[in-house]
């Protein structure tokens, strides 16, 4: 068994990422995260699971960046912060810790962009890694906005690709995997999710011009039910990418 397995068991809170070495052939550098929200464990056992499954190099995992919040089943971090409003991207914006009727605003988004830990040591992950494709799990655990499952990409529009003097293969590279990941979980794919997402990954990965996958997951499936609808065809796909 992996140290890092012993790790995950003995405790998940020490455990940000595993890293599978870099082989010969060049693949796509890949980075998976699970558990930004305490309220979607089930995103975070996807990522354990294929964490454990994967013979797949330039993969990077990190299947709970928000262990706080899973082990109290919050959707924030120990400090009430929406991880995936906390990040330091152009669009990030202020907002208060409580609304107005007295209760946690779920879309706190820190007293400033990338002040939480879990997010520095994304970025740092971010940084060292270098992903082209960035693949998110969540669920669509109800808070505000009506959200159905679904795999939603986010990427650069192609007059920013251009302006950007970026090669359009950015754009094609995120299409295809977010079709074939589609199609393996059997959900729709999009290209807007239907509301502004402040300081989110999708947002800040847009900013640094990696195109960003965010699977939805049903909520209402546990994570065992997810694993096995489409897991080992999961694990297969990324194989493949
Ligand atoms: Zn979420």
């Amino acid at each position: 068994m992996h140290s890092w397995l012993r790790a995950l068991k003995r405790d998940q809170r020490h455990v940000l990422a595993i890293i599978i070495p870099v082989s010969k052939t060049p693949k796509l550098k890949i980075l998976i995260i699970g558990g930004t929200h305490g309220v979607e464990p089930q995103s975070s056992y996807y990522a354990e699971q294929l964490a454990k499954r994967l013979d797949q190099p330039n993969i990077l995992i990190i299947p709970t960046l928000n262990p706080d919040g899973i082990k109290v089943n919050t959707r924030g971090n120990a400090r009430g912060v929406d991880l995936n409003r906390n990040l330091p991207s152009k669009n990030w914006q202020a907002s208060p810790p409580l609304l107005p009727n007295g209760k946690l605003n779920p879309y706190y988004g820190g007293t400033k962009p990338a002040s939480e830990p879990e997010n520095k040591k994304l970025i740092k992950a971010i940084e060292e890694h270098q992903p082209q494709l960035i693949i998110s799990f969540h669920t669509n655990h109800y808070v505000q906005n009506p959200n159905p499952p679904q795999v939603n990409l986010d990427i650069l529009s192609d007059d920013e690709i251009i302006k950007r003097g970026l090669s359009p293969r950015l754009k094609q590279r995120g299409r295809h995997a977010a079709t074939l990941i589609a199609e393996v979980l059997d959900l729709p794919v999009t290209e807007d999710i239907g509301y502004a997402t402040p300081g989110s990954l999708g947002s800040y990965s847009k900013d640094l011009a990696i195109p960003c996958i965010t699977v939805e997951f049903n909520d209402e499936l546990h994570g065992k039910q997810l694993w096995q609808q489409h897991g080992e065809k999961f694990v297969a796909l990324l194989e493949q990418l």
